[in-house]
C-alpha cells in the first residue's frame, strides 16, 4: 500500500467514514478505511437506534438491505424516582414510514457496521480493520496522507470519521483536547432475551420494537436513561456527566447497577444474560460544540468527529447525521474542481443535506437539559403528584391545587424556581 496514492483515506469504520467510503467508491474513486478495532463496530457504543432516511439518502434501497433490529414503533419516555415510575408510551404501527420504510430501527453495532462496511466494499473500498492511524502527513501545510502501522499511506484526501473526541483532528490543528463539559460518558449492556419474552413484555408484534428514555435514573446528574428492544436482546444503558459523577462519589457501575435493579426496569430484564457491556463518550453540545473549522486542505472531518450529535432528551441522534456528514464529505470530494475547493465544498455539502439546518435548528435544547431539577427533582415532583391523585384512602381530598402546591413545596420548590426554570424551558424551546 504504501506507494499507491489513494483518491480519499476514510480514518475509522463507524458510519460517516463507511457512507464517505461507499459513496466515493460508487463513483469508481479509490478508497482505504482505516480501522483500529478487529472489525467494524468492534469498538463502538451506541444506544441503539438508527433513523435510516440517512441510508437513503446515499443510496435508494439500501435500508431494505441493512442489517437492522425491529422498526421502532412504540416510542417511550420514563421518568424514575425512588421505587416509583410514569411511562408514557406513543404506539404507531405505520409510524412515519418513508417509501414504505419504518422511520426508525433499533440496531446493534457489531452487527450493523461490518454489514455497512461490507457494503463499501461491495463499491470497491478497501476496508482495513485492527490498524490505528497515529498522525497525519504534512507536506508544505496540506495533509497529504496518514501514518498508520508503522506505515506511510498517501491520499489527495484525508477524511477523519474517528468519533468523538478526535485524535486525529487534533493531530491536523483543527480542534483541541476535549473538555468535561463537552462529553457525557455512557456506560451500556446487551442483555440477551428470547424474542418472544421481549414482545410479552413490551408489548410488540413480530418486528415491532420500542426505543426508551429514563429520566432521574441518574441520582439527580445531569443524564439520562435508554431502554432499546432488539430482534433477541435489550440495549440498556445511562449517560451521565462526567464532573457531576466526580463530584457525587458513587461509581458509574454502581449507578447502573442500582438502575438496573429499579422495580420498573428489572422485571423487564428478567431471565437476561448479559452479553456485552461497554463504555463511550458521547458530545453534547449539540451545534454548539461543533469546531470552528472542520477542514484543511487536503483534510475534512466528519461524523461525531466534527460534533454531528444532537440530545434532545426524547432521542438522541448521531448516526444519522454520522452519515449525512460522511455523503456529504464525499460529495465535496467529487464534485470539486481542485484540493483547495473540498473543503468550502464541504461546508456548501452539509447545508445541502440538510444537516447544518437540522443543527441550528434543534440548538436550543441543549439549554433545556440543562436545567439541574429536570434529573431528579422535576421526575419525583411528577411521582409525588401522580401518587396523591391516585391514593385513595376514604379521606376527603384536598383541592387539587393545594395538593399541587404541597407537592410542589413538599420539594423545597420556590415558585420563583418554578418560574425561572419554566422560563428557560421556553426560551430554548
Ligand atoms: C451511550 C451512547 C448512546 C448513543 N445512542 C445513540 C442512538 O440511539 N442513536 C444515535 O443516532 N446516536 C446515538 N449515539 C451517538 C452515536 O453513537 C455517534 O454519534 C455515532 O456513532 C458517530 O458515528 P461516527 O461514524 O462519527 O463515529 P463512530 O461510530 O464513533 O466511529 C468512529 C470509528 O473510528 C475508529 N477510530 C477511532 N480512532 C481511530 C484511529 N486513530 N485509527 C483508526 N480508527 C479509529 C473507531 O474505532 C470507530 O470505529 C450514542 C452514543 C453513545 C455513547
Amino acid at each position: 500500500m504504501g506507494d499507491e496514492n489513494f483518491d480519499a483515506i476514510v480514518i475509522g469504520a463507524g458510519p460517516a467514514g463507511i457512507a464517505c467510503a461507499y459513496t466515493l467508491a460508487k463513483q469508481g474513486k479509490t478508497v482505504l478505511v482505516i480501522e483500529r478495532g478487529d472489525s467494524a463496530g468492534s469498538k463502538n457504543v451506541t444506544g441503539g437506534r438508527f433513523y435510516t432516511y440517512a441510508l437513503e439518502m446515499v443510496d435508494r434501497g439500501l435500508t431494505a438491505e441493512a442489517a437492522l433490529e425491529r422498526k421502532v414503533t412504540h416510542e417511550q419516555i420514563m421518568m424514575l424516582s425512588g421505587n416509583r415510575a410514569i411511562s408514557v408510551d406513543y404506539y404507531d404501527p405505520s409510524f412515519n414510514r418513508v417509501g414504505g420504510t419504518a422511520q426508525s430501527f433499533t440496531i446493534l453495532r457489531a452487527v450493523f457496521d461490518p454489514w455497512f462496511a461490507g457494503k463499501a466494499e461491495e463499491m470497491g473500498a478497501t476496508v482495513v480493520c485492527g490498524i490505528r492511524v497515529d498522525d497525519v502527513i504534512e507536506k508544505e501545510g496540506k495533509i497529504v496522507g496518514v501514518i498508520a502501522g508503522g506505515d506511510e499511506m498517501y491520499a489527495n484526501v484525508v477524511v477523519a470519521a474517528d468519533g468523538v473526541n478526535s485524535f486525529i483532528a487534533q493531530k491536523a490543528g483543527l480542534i483541541k483536547d476535549i473538555e468535561s463539559h463537552a462529553v457525557a460518558v455512557g456506560v451500556k449492556e446487551i442483555i440477551e432475551l428470547p424474542a418472544q419474552t421481549i414482545e410479552q413484555r413490551f408489548n410488540l408484534k413480530s418486528e415491532e420494537g420500542a426505543a426508551r428514555l429514563i429520566l432521574g435514573c441518574t441520582e439527580g446528574i445531569h443524564g439520562g436513561g435508554f431502554l432499546y428492544t432488539n430482534k433477541e436482546s435489550i440495549s440498556l444503558g445511562a449517560v451521565f456527566m462526567p464532573e457531576e459523577v466526580a463530584r457525587h462519589g458513587r461509581s458509574l457501575p454502581e449507578m447502573f447497577q442500582e438502575f438496573k435493579m429499579h422495580p420498573a426496569i428489572c422485571p423487564l430484564l428478567e431471565g437476561g444474560k448479559t452479553v456485552e457491556y461497554g463504555g463511550h463518550l458521547v458530545a453534547e453540545e449539540g451545534y454548539r460544540g461543533i469546531p470552528k473549522k472542520l477542514y484543511r486542505e487536503g483534510f475534512l472531518v466528519c461524523g461525531e468527529a466534527a460534533g454531528f450529535v444532537v440530545n434532545l432528551g426524547y432521542t438522541i441522534r448521531g448516526l444519522d447525521l454520522a452519515v449525512l456528514s460522511g455523503l456529504a464529505a464525499a460529495k465535496a470530494i467529487l464534485e470539486a474542481a481542485s484540493p483547495a475547493k473540498v473543503g468550502p465544498a464541504y461546508m456548501q455539502q452539509l447545508e445541502a443535506v440538510k444537516l447544518l439546518p437540522i443543527m441550528r435548528a434543534l440548538d436550543g435544547f441543549t439549554d433545556a437539559l440543562d436545567i439541574p431539577n429536570l434529573f431528579g427533582t422535576y421526575p419525583k415532583v411528577a411521582a409525588d403528584l401522580f401518587q396523591k391523585l391516585y391514593a385513595v384512602d376514604g379521606s376527603v381530598p384536598d383541592h387539587l391545587r393545594k395538593q399541587i402546591w404541597g407537592v410542589v413545596k413538599g420539594n423545597k420548590l420556590t415558585l420563583r424556581q418554578l418560574f425561572a426554570d419554566g422560563i428557560r424551558g421556553m426560551k430554548a424551546l
